[in-house]
């Protein structure tokens, strides 16, 4: 029996995935080995690459000017490959900062070039998305980044049809593919897979064709989006095994209904938890303000720290696991990535209902 699987990343996978994974792992298609055995030069491996791909943009929305590239090294590697290619010397590039993921975006593109925060939330301790009438913007700058979902505050931006920038470009790993929105606003968006979207080891960058042709020439070339575009990212062997279950999240979200049937799923399990959150009298506290609360990564805090231990270990005893906040924030976090289902936050409210009337 699978338990209920609130971790943060690596998080749950669809059941449905792990099983045809499994049903297929000794013998992919009668070659008699499994896909990790195959070359990725195979007509196998590079079908599936062709379909992540393909299958991707259609559920974006988008067309032939985007590719979507296939690369390692997580978000964390995107942090310094955007301005590494896109930030030019002498150019400035425009930071919302949101909360930790959005400071370390920041930190990194400084070791690169120029980076400039337009927009802070850390005046509310990121508890609240900064408002964007008060853009702090540089004339010209290179690109406009934004953090869409704060993975460890739990703040997220509930639309993405305010910001306008002609370098849009956004760090989606907590919440890609979650929600529908107008992809095609964006010139770059990056996320690490395993969230919402796939296993650890492999990170999806959508990113527009005519950025790819502008960025620097003189980089190393494993260090570059255009040698993963030409190459559809087989320039070097990539984490197949990743790239094979993201492939299978992809059509799964699909069958499911796309990003309009993700978002509802979303939205109905997030709203079962701020519900008990809500309804509990102020027992439990949520970290961010309601206008900028995630549905992907719930945060809230109990009376007390000795109160929330009890919380994550009669939460773990009745199978609801990873629960406990990031250790910079403290309280508890309950992820919701789009696998999640129902079953586990309705099992997980009525779980903070009786914790709440025992110890309130
Ligand atoms: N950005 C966000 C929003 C994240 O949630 C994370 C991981 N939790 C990262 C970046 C860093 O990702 P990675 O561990 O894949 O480098």
């Amino acid at each position: 029996m699978a338990v209920h699987n609130f971790n943060a990343g690596p998080a749950v996978l669809p059941h449905a995935v792990l099983e045809r994974a499994q049903a297929e792992l000794l013998d992919y298609q009668g070659r008699g080995m499994s896909i990790m055995e195959l070359s990725h030069r195979s007509a196998e491996y590079e079908a599936i690459n062709a379909s992540a791909e393909a299958r991707f943009k259609a559920l974006l929305g988008l067309g032939d000017d985007y590719r979507v590239l296939f690369m390692q090294g997580g978000a964390s590697a995107q942090f310094a490959l955007v301005p590494l290619n896109l930030l030019g010397p002498g150019a400035v590039a425009d930071y919302i900062v949101t909360g930790v993921w959005g400071e370390k975006a920041v930190e990194e593109a400084r070791r690169v070039g120029q980076a400039h925060v337009a927009a802070s939330g850390a005046a509310s301790g990121f508890r609240a998305l900064p408002a964007l009438d008060a853009l702090r913007r540089s004339e010209p700058a290179a690109y406009l980044h934004l953090t869409s979902n704060e993975t460890i505050q739990g703040v997220q931006w509930a639309s993405l049809a305010e910001f306008h920038d002609a370098t849009l470009v956004a760090d989606m790993s907590s919440d890609i593919l979650s929600r529908p929105f107008d992809a095609t606003r964006f010139a770059l968006i990056y996320a690490g897979a395993q969230k919402n979207i796939g296993p650890a080891g492999v990170t999806a960058v959508i990113v527009r064709q005519s950025l790819i042709e502008r960025g620097r020439a003189d980089l190393p070339a494993i260090f570059s989006y255009s040698t993963y575009a030409k190459n559809s990212s087989l320039y070097n062997t990539p984490p197949v095994f990743a790239v094979y279950m993201l492939e299978l999240v992809l059509r799964w979200i699909e069958d499911q209904g796309g990003l309009p049937a993700m978002a509802e799923r979303n939205a109905r399990k997030a709203g079962r938890v701020y519900a008990a959150i809500d309804s509990s009298g102020g027992f439990y506290r949520g970290h961010a303000e309601r206008a900028s609360r995630s549905q992907m990564n719930i945060t809230f805090g109990l009376p007390d720290e000795e109160l929330e231990r009890q919380f994550v270990h009669k939460a773990q005893a009745a199978e609801l696991i990873g629960l406990a906040g990031h250790r910079s924030v403290g309280g508890i976090r309950a992820s919701c990535y789009n696998a999640l289902e129902d079953a586990s936050c309705i099992a997980l409210a009525a779980f903070m209902d009786e914790f709440a009337r025992a110890n309130g």
